[in-house]
């Protein structure tokens, strides 16, 4: 595979903002660094990636992204070990993942020596932006717009595939508590909800901050059509235990692929942990809840790795969960974390050097 990025063309910030960021108390996504890449796609083919100072950008009102919604994105981290050497995590799966929502969009696909050759050139001259120590990273932010104007229903035919950078600390989310959908969705058979696509967030505000005014972080998302299966919690996977096995839903058209969740279930199987993908039903986690085997409930994502959630609504009625110092949660999240990091054996493969 081709990954060098013979052609970027770099224009060096004169001055770095680096000095002015409290790394200490960061909070998550606000703090961007020097850097970004920029590519365009006309003509029909990527145009010479750039990478310069960090600033807006003009594009006309009428660009199809501000009225169809074509937008994609991707989440990633950087890690910085020991030895000050900086590490992706399994960017491929990201890589690939983002190509397959850009054709459910309809927007081009990008090559590999743009998006990961474009990615390690940036990482390069932003090294510095890398904290070392467990919980310190550089969130990736990759994403793709569409330019082109004309309020023409139809795809655009220019795009901007571009990569930001933002220095993150491991985040603790509080108490999770979480309701159950009853009516609303985020995805949908046939939708795009197993695409990295910005329309999936926004249909998720109203229905989310609904469950904000209750006293609820999130909602744990069901199918659309009859509520019955439990299928992401907010916008991370989410896994059940249940006596001492896990179970998580098998991805679908509903469902995103996410990086996390397929690691944690090939870690929990190296640990001995047993781990069901198959459909969680909402009547199974009730009385699971009701019959004190119902254990733990995590999300699974990038930006926080696994959140353990304390306990959710169903039909106006509130289930605790039991509070143990001994879960898989935490025990999965050290595992996980201590491989990104470099601390722990990577057995897998899946730590990719910059
Ligand atoms: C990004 C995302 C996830 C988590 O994917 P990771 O690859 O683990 O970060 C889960 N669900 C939704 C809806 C997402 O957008």
């Amino acid at each position: 595979m081709d990954t060098t990025p013979t052609l970027i063309n770099i224009t060096r910030a004169t001055v770095s903002k680096i000095g002015s960021v409290d790394f200490e108390n960061l909070t998550f996504g606000n703090v961007f660094t020097d850097h970004m890449l920029a590519c365009e796609y006309s003509n029909g083919a990527w145009q010479a990636p750039v990478i310069k100072p960090y600033e807006p950008f003009m594009i006309d009102p009428s660009a199809k992204v501000f009225h169809y919604g074509q937008a994609i994105f991707e989440g990633m981290k950087a890690y910085k070990d020991e030895h000050d050497d900086v590490w992706l995590f399994r960017p491929d799966e990201n890589y690939d993942r983002f190509n397959k929502s850009a054709a459910r969009l309809a927007m081009p696909e990008v090559p590999e020596n743009i998006f990961i050759g474009g990615l390690k050139a940036l990482l390069n001259i932003e090294r510095e932006w890398v904290k070392k120590g467990k919980g310190n990273s550089l969130y990736i932010r990759p994403f793709m717009i569409a330019t082109g104007s004309g309020v023409i229903a139809a795809p655009s035919t220019q795009y901007r595939f571009m990569i930001i950078l933002s220095p993150a600390r491991s985040y603790y989310s509080g108490e999770v508590k979480v309701i159950i959908a009853e009516h609303y969705s985020r995805a949908a058979n046939g939708g795009i909800g197993a695409a990295k696509a910005a329309g999936n967030y926004s249909a998720q505000f109203y229905p989310t901050k609904l469950a904000n005014e209750q006293g609820f972080q999130q909602i744990i998302w069901t199918d659309d059509a009859t509520h019955t299966r439990l299928e992401e919690a907010g916008t991370m996977n989410v896994f059940f235990r249940i006596n001492d096995t896990l179970y998580t839903a098998p991805t679908s058209e509903r469902i995103l692929d996410g990086v996390t969740r397929k690691s944690i279930i090939e870690l929990a199987a190296r640990e001995n942990i047993p781990v069901e993908v198959r459909p969680v039903l909402v009547s199974e986690i009730v009385a699971a809840a009701e019959n004190g085997t119902l254990k733990e409930i995590f999300g699974a994502g990038t930006a926080a790795v696994i959140n353990p959630i304390c306990g959710f609504s169903y039909k106006g009625k509130y289930y605790e969960l039991p509070v143990s110092e001994d879960t898989f949660a935490a025990e999965l999240k050290e595992k996980l974390t201590n491989i990104q990091y470099k601390l722990a054996e990577d057995t897998f493969g899946w730590t990719v050097k910059v």
